[in-house]
């Protein structure tokens, strides 16, 4: 089986390591000036037809479905891929998850709607388009907030933080014109966790225990799973959000959402549907890694047991050198994506598992401190 990956980062990566033992095979759709040094060696890597932006949806999908090699199924490494050509894919092969789950997270403000409109809780929020309409909002929701675009954000990128007025006149003094953004009550919360969640073409779902994240500066440092102090009161509005999520979309693959929790109470940020970064821990503290998954679900094969044994962690490696010599330990597992070294870029992760979630907590602080003091 082919399988055709739009994005050819670290994700696509991942993927491939994981589906090869499964007999996969894989095409890498490579954005213009990508050179796919992630994926190098893992498949083959495709560029966009030459002269794209002048073909026709259909064609450009045709040509496209044939440089893939005419994968079985097409899939998203990232959330920003072309929604519309997707759709177009979709007269050729199987393409997991839906580009409209796809288009429904491109948008911060589509995004919060759905979230709205299942149901689910999330912190207040308000969208706007002008730096009037964002003034207006603040002055409803109540500061602190944090200003986000709707589009283009990821990593903390496109986000600000307001917390006194004199922030917020300093923002507006340096914004003339904003782009559309979703302006957010800045939450209290006690801890940031993510759900790994799967659902199969037949229906059937799956979820990871639920991770915990650690952000520095909008980023993902470190994740842990099972996150503490899950109790029943929690673990019932995970399951509630899971079904609301997965009852409202018609989904197949790996989705994760990230949520706060205030007060024992779940608020959802944000959603993302592909394999995530919070997710990376499962690569060696699952039984099966989210990867798998993801590539099982989309096969429509059968999902593998998310069950973990003991406890699992991971920390991210944000613009540092670092080199399996450095990494290793008997419980440490390096992961590299083969990237350059950038400040802040993601170029890999360390995984570690242990018996005891105290003995896993202070080796990851240990190995934080190490890496990052
Ligand atoms: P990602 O790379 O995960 O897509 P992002 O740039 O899209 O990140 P968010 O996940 O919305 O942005 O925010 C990044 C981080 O900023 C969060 O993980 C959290 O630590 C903090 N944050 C975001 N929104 C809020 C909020 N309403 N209240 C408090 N902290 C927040
Ligand atoms: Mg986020």
């Amino acid at each position: 089986m082919r399988i055709g990956i739009l994005g050819c980062g670290q994700l696509a990566r991942m993927m491939a390591l994981a589906g090869w033992p499964m007999g996969l095979h894989f095409s890498f759709l490579a954005d213009p000036g990508d050179t796919g040094d992630c994926v190098k060696g893992l498949g083959d890597l495709i560029e966009y037809p030459e002269g794209h932006e002048s073909l026709s949806l259909s064609s450009l999908a045709e040509q496209v479905y044939e440089s893939m090699l005419r994968p079985d199924v097409i899939t998203v490494e990232k959330e920003s891929v072309p929604v519309a050509l997707l759709e177009a894919l979709k007269s050729h092969c199987s393409v997991y998850p839906d580009p409209k789950a796809v288009r429904v997270c491109q948008n911060r403000g589509c995004e919060k709607e759905f979230i709205e409109g299942v149901g689910a809780s999330m912190a207040p929020k308000l969208v706007v388009n002008t730096p009037d309409e964002l003034a207006t909002a603040v002055k409803e929701l109540t500061l602190p907030v944090i200003v986000k675009t709707c589009e283009d954000g990821y990593d903390g990128l496109n986000q600000w933080k307001l917390d006194s007025d004199d922030d917020l006149e300093a923002f507006l003094s340096e914004h003339k014109e904003i782009a559309e953004s979703v302006v957010e009550k800045r939450v209290d919360f006690s801890r940031e966790i993510s759900l790994i969640l799967v659902r199969a073409a037949d229906g059937r779902t799956a979820a990871y225990p639920p991770t915990q994240n650690w952000h520095e500066g909008g980023i993902l440092r470190a994740s842990f799973a099972p996150a503490e102090a899950v109790d029943e009161s929690l673990a019932t509005q995970i399951e509630d959000l899971k079904e609301r999520v997965f009852g409202n979309l018609n989904y197949v693959g790996v989705l994760a959402i990230e949520c706060f929790v205030v007060d024992g109470k779940l608020l959802v940020n944000e959603l993302a549907p592909r394999v995530h970064n919070s997710g990376h821990w499962t690569q060696q503290g699952a039984h099966t890694s989210q990867f798998e998954n993801h590539l099982r679900a989309i096969c429509n094969l059968p999902l593998g047991s998310t069950a973990v044994s003991g406890c699992a962690g991971m920390v991210n490696l944000l613009g540092v050198e670092m080199d399996a010599q450095k990494a290793l330990r008997p419980n440490a597992f390096f992961h590299t994506y083969n990237k350059s070294v950038r400040p802040n870029r993601k170029v890999g992760h360390i995984n570690l598992v242990a018996e005891e979630a105290q003995v896993l907590r202070a080796q990851l602080t240990e190995m934080l401190g190490e890496i990052y003091d």
